[in-house]
């Protein structure tokens, strides 16, 4: 296999990076374009052999890395952010051209976000304290203990976004990773494994393993010398991974799918309602966040539909690399067919297309809304991951919060108000790990971030993610 592919003008390696070296298997995998299908390139398939290697490698690397000051840590994280920073456009070019979101995006959101992601956790890790306490005169001290290796697995719609939301504060927190990439977007990481060395970072720190997770997976969380596994992806990955993890009860952070509602009531500002509707359309509705089901009071509902008609037809779909574009391609033919089945269930089951329906050719599907669709169809319950929304709508508070509820996820939900009391009556009744009221993904890292039912098992952000990476421990003196 060749080592490097070059994608725009960028060098990637596409072997694993395991102990600071480069390794190849001795199979590969092919990375396709999902712009127009092109082949990227030959990606190392890792196998239980490659796990084992970067799981030794990260456990080597451990000792060292934990005893560096939490000021050493950070001057490295931050190196790391300088060379994001340096290298910002060349990971945007070869982020989008490998998942096809939009590279306008990757350029001013997605990528200083990176950056940022290992500067807030570096400057977080300083300032992270718990008050001494007393008990009968003794003192309480309370402190954030390294916990070992962390395998960290991620999923494709955002691939550097998140796994450097995993990355940097483990890394931060005084562990070793062993990070494995989603196999249709597999070459930021590697990317990232470059910057980190040449920041600094020692080997062994950060190990990348690429692969199906179908054959590298089993190795790295069923693996005892792992510590922490934090996993973000579909809902039955996340049972095989919590199965296989349960022989050595290592500690899990899973941030998975969503079904989230946006609620729009008679007194919202329609325009301001109908913007975050179509907003729900960003990264081809490839967002685990996206409000995806439309909930709208009954006597607002045929002008927020045809407000929304209107501004969604002026939306451009075609090359993500193009300025102009607004809606991409779906990330894989496997996904493309998967939207496809949903949508052609839920007309067969009843429901009418508002706008699109159907594939527009290569990966591209038409940005669509159907309506006519009953609370306990498979389109409302299950999770599409895809431009596909739907139209219910309520006559009260009381259904609009029943409506909302009524899936077995939790991940966010979006109101639509002109009532700030309202506001938080309904808030305070919604299951959902983020509400945003009158704004969508809004998102500081210091704040809590999770699911709650099937949208995943624990909250990761500022303290939190401490608090999931780290063995807390309190230590007792007597006077
Ligand atoms: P997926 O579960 O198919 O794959 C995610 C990752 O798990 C990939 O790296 C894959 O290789 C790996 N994997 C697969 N089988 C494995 C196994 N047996 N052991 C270990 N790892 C294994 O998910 P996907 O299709 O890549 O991502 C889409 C899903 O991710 C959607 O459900 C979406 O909602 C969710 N998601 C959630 C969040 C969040 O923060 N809650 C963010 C983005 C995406």
């Amino acid at each position: 296999m060749t080592e490097k592919i070059t994608v725009g003008s960028v060098a990637v390696d596409t072997r694993h990076w395991i102990g600071g070296e480069r390794v190849a298997s001795v199979d590969t995998f092919t990375d396709h374009s999902p712009i127009d299908g092109g082949v990227l390139g030959e990606i190392s398939r890792g196998t239980a052999l490659e796990a084992a290697a970067a799981v030794a490698a990260a456990k080597a690397a451990f000792p060292a890395w934990a005893a560096t000051s939490r000021a050493e840590r950070a001057r490295v994280l931050h190196a790391v952010a300088d060379g994001v920073e340096k290298r910002l456009e060349e990971l945007a070019i070869v982020e989008t051209t490998d998942n096809g979101a939009l590279l306008r995006s990757h350029r001013r959101g997605v990528m200083p976000r990176v950056a940022h992601n290992f500067r807030f956790f570096a400057d977080w890790l300083l300032t992270l304290e718990h008050e001494d306490f007393e008990t009968r005169g003794h003192t309480n001290h309370v402190s954030w203990d390294p916990a070992g290796p962390c395998v960290l697995i991620t999923p494709w719609n955002a691939p550097l976004m998140l796994a450097t939301w995993k990355v940097a504060p483990a890394l931060a927190a005084g562990n070793t990773v062993v990070l494995k990439p989603a196999e249709w977007s597999p070459l930021t990481a590697s990317l990232l494994a470059d910057i980190a060395a040449e920041a600094g970072l020692p080997a062994g720190v950060l190990n990348v393993v690429q692969g199906y997770g179908s054959e590298i997976g089993d190795a790295l969380t069923s693996h005892p010398d792992v510590r922490r596994i934090s996993f973000t992806g579909s809902v039955p990955t996340a049972r095989r991974i919590a199965e296989s993890a349960s022989g050595n009860l290592t500690p899990l952070s899973l941030e998975l799918g969503g079904k989230s509602p946006l609620l729009v009531f008679a007194d919202a500002d329609l325009d301001l309602a109908v913007d975050l509707a179509v907003e729900q359309y960003d990264n081809a509705g490839q967002v685990c966040l996206a409000a995806t089901r439309f909930l709208v009071e009954e006597s607002v509902a045929e002008e927020f539909t045809r407000r929304f008609v209107e501004k969604a037809g002026r939306l451009t779909q075609g090359d993500p690399r193009d300025e102009a574009t607004d809606i991409g391609p779906t990330i894989h033919p496997r996904q493309l067919e998967k939207i496809d089945g949903f949508v052609r269930r839920a007309l067969a089951a009843g429901a009418r297309a508002v706008i699109g329906g159907h594939r527009k050719g290569g990966q591209y599907y038409a940005p669509t809304l159907l309506t006519d669709v009953a609370q306990d169809s498979e389109i409302v319950q299950e999770e599409v991951f895809g431009p596909v929304l739907t139209l219910q709508t309520f006559s009260t508070e009381e259904e609009a919060v029943r409506l909302a509820n009524d899936t077995r996820f939790g991940l966010a939900a979006t109101l639509a108000t002109g009532d700030r009391e309202r506001a938080e009556r309904v808030t305070a009744r919604l299951v959902a790990g983020t509400v945003w009221v009158n704004c969508f993904f809004v998102r500081d890292l210091q704040a809590p971030f999770g699911g709650s039912r099937h949208s995943g098992v624990g909250r990761e952000g500022g303290t939190w993610s401490f608090d999931f990476y780290c063995d807390v421990k309190n230590t007792v003196t007597a006077p």
